[in-house]
């Protein structure tokens, strides 16, 4: 098969994870079905899994890690409720995949990922993309990234014990932050609303599984 080929069954597969995986379970957004409907997610994985890249499901994508459900991230960009103005700061960059969905619609993200040879994989991964209003950095996202804060909202790709406070603390006033929490078998994704300097709204959404959150404001090691 040709490479042009080979692009047009990626681009259908697409089309179908959207109508089938995203749609009907309630994704509404027009500039995140957008956004879904655009990102190539088989660049994000590594060949020998290319062929499974819109499948319902979670992929490996090196150092145990995973690249999220197309549907979770669908639904956590959902939630997030973003806006072509918007600041973003994506904790757990992995892939980047997340970030490249959230760059699609917003005016800027920053990624935050800690291990090294991923974050050099997403951010030449998504420079080759073109994605010029991502930056990726490596450090302990459960501190956030005091540089670039305040944030119009934070999405967090990985399990936390707890809400991190510095998270809270680099959120804007009215900003919000979209994280899992929970222990290793029991998450659930919570929205927290910064409403005033320290008056904060949470909501508690969908049960999920995601590995954790590592760092000085997360777990202290891996699950596995
Ligand atoms: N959003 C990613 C999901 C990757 S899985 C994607 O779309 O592919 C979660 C990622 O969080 C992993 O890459 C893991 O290394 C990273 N991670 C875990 N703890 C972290 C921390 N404290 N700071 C930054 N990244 C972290």
């Amino acid at each position: 098969m040709s490479e042009s080929d080979l692009e047009k069954r990626f681009t259908e597969a697409r089309q179908k994870m959207v109508r089938q995986q995203v749609k009907r379970r309630g994704i509404t957004h027009p500039l995140v079905l957008a956004a879904m409907e655009t990102v190539p997610r088989h660049h994000f994985i590594s060949p020998d899994l290319q062929y499974a890249a819109y499948d319902d499901g979670p992929l490996p994508i090196g150092s145990r890690q995973t690249i999220s459900q197309p549907y979770i991230v669908a639904l956590m960009t959902q939630l997030l409720n973003p806006e072509p103005d918007f600041r973003v700061l994506d904790v757990g960059t992995g892939s980047g995949y997340q970030a490249a969905i959230l760059a699609e619609i917003v005016n800027e993200v920053i990624g935050i990922e800690r291990i090294p040879e991923l974050a050099e994989q997403a951010k030449e991964r998504l420079q080759r993309l073109g994605y010029q209003n991502v930056t990726v950095h490596i450090a302990d996202g459960s501190m956030g990234y005091a540089p670039d804060a305040p944030y119009d909202g934070i999405v967090v790709g990985a399990a936390a014990p707890a809400v991190p406070e510095p998270l809270i603390m680099q959120l804007a006033i009215g900003g919000r932050m979209i994280i899992p929490v929970g222990s290793s078998f029991e998450q659930v994704i919570q929205r927290v609303t910064r409403k005033s300097g320290s008056e904060i709204q949470v909501e508690y959404l969908t049960p999920v599984r995601f590995v954790p959150l590592i760092g000085k404001k997360g777990y202290d090691r891996d699950w596995l």
